[in-house]
């Protein structure tokens, strides 16, 4: 292979897709309860998606941001109103670059809003923020910070839980950036009550409130932004993953205009490609939304959970999540690798979510059919486990 050795890869891989079904070279076909990891949300080969794509590559695909990009201001606008509230929005192409973002803006706002310059930006323990040098500091996980790669960006702390947070709030802090429901760290839902008051601390204190929604964001809760589940505006959301449908793009969103032309930019971020996809995406989730489809589907795979725990219990120990982001926590001892590989092996695919839970991040417009038939092949995967 002449690729660098990043990824802990199968030795398989597929050619196409259709619905929640991906089939191999082969032709065999697995039920996806992944969408490559949170991406796409639509599934594959979506008839509206691909008609948008193929309109759009028939017109343009990019020009630079230095010219107006109409789907771009459309997309910002319909996000506005998706929240309810006014955002300003910057488009780019991943969800690390989305928290760059944020990171700059906060950096920005606390050097020009008070009278001595803030900087800190606090995490909390097990989140997951990015690849890029300062979002893995940014991330509150100490394995993502070896020596290898020091010296890293300074300005960042983070602290096990949020009373924690609360505590160390210094005279240096200008942002708590949170992921509400946790992804990579174990499935882990913030508690809703902690969450409002670390909101109020910081309205009161002028600081702001950064939520990474890069996982947890566009529906993939139930709802488009799960700070509304949670009862918070924050004053900047990240989002990318499940926005594109698959097509690369990330967006940072802020309450306040914090920028000025020299301050930010990206070459690809929000070209007509992704934000023409984007706003198809989004039309096609708030219709499933509105249908009741979405609820639905988080009912069926809350019920296929249970069902997994009360027949698997020396497997499972308990189910975790919100929305049609969930986790099965595995007992200690119960090799995750191997139940990932069984899956697989039964053509379903599912995901891992740090030492113990495994992960699903289905599509949000699966068949009752498909999912019916991934549970069976799950089923089956964990019955030829050996304790
Ligand atoms: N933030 C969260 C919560 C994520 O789950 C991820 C990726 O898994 C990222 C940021 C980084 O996104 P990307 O891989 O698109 O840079």
């Amino acid at each position: 292979m002449y690729l660098l050795n990043t990824y802990a890869r199968f030795d398989f891989g597929f050619e196409r897709g259709e619905g929640s079904v991906l089939f191999d070279a082969k032709g065999r076909d697995y039920i996806d309860f992944a969408s490559g990891i949170g991406v796409n949300s639509l599934g594959y080969a979506h008839k509206r998606v691909v008609k948008t794509i193929s309109d759009q590559a028939g017109k343009i695909l990019h020009s630079s941001n230095i010219y107006r990009i109409k789907p771009q201001e459309k997309l910002a606008k319909q996000i506005s109103k998706m929240l309810g509230f006014k955002t300003f929005s910057f488009f780019c192409n991943s969800g690390a670059e989305a928290n760059e973002c944020a990171i700059k803006l906060a950096r920005k706002y606390g050097a020009t809003n008070f009278k001595y310059k803030k900087f800190e930006i606090i995490s909390l323990a097990n989140s997951f923020h990015g690849r890029t040098l300062a979002t893995l500091k940014l991330t509150g996980q100490d394995k993502f910070h070896p020596e290898i790669y020091a010296p890293y960006i300074d300005g960042f702390k983070f602290y096990g839980s949020i009373g924690e947070i609360i505590e160390n709030i210094s005279e240096k802090t200008v942002a708590v950036m949170i992921e509400l429901v946790q992804g990579e760290g174990g499935i882990n839902a913030l508690d809703k009550s902690e969450v409002k008051c670390l909101a109020k601390v910081l309205k009161e204190k002028k600081l702001l409130l950064m939520t990474d929604e890069v996982q947890c964001g566009v529906f993939r809760t139930g709802e488009f932004v799960t700070s509304k589940l949670y009862g918070i505006k924050p004053d900047i959301i990240t989002f990318a993953k499940g926005l594109g449908a698959g097509v690369p793009i990330g967006v940072c969103v802020s309450k306040k205009e914090i920028f000025e032309p020299g301050d930010h930019g990206s070459t690809f971020g929000g070209n007509f490609l992704a934000t023409a996809t984007a706003l198809t995406a989004l039309d096609e989730l708030k219709k499933l939304k509105k249908s009741g489809k979405i609820d639905k589907q988080i009912e069926i795979f809350n019920e296929n959970l249970d069902e997994l725990c009360a027949k698997f219990p020396k497997v499972i120990k308990q189910k975790e999540g919100l929305g049609l982001m969930l986790g099965l926590v595995l007992h200690e001892g119960v090799n995750l690798a191997d139940i990932i590989k069984l899956a697989a092996k039964n053509r379903v695919l599912v995901l891992k979510s740090g030492t113990s839970t495994l992960r699903f991040l289905p599509p949000l417009n699966m068949k009752k059919s498909e999912i019916k038939e991934g549970f069976k092949r799950l089923q089956k995967a964990l019955s030829e486990y050996k304790i």
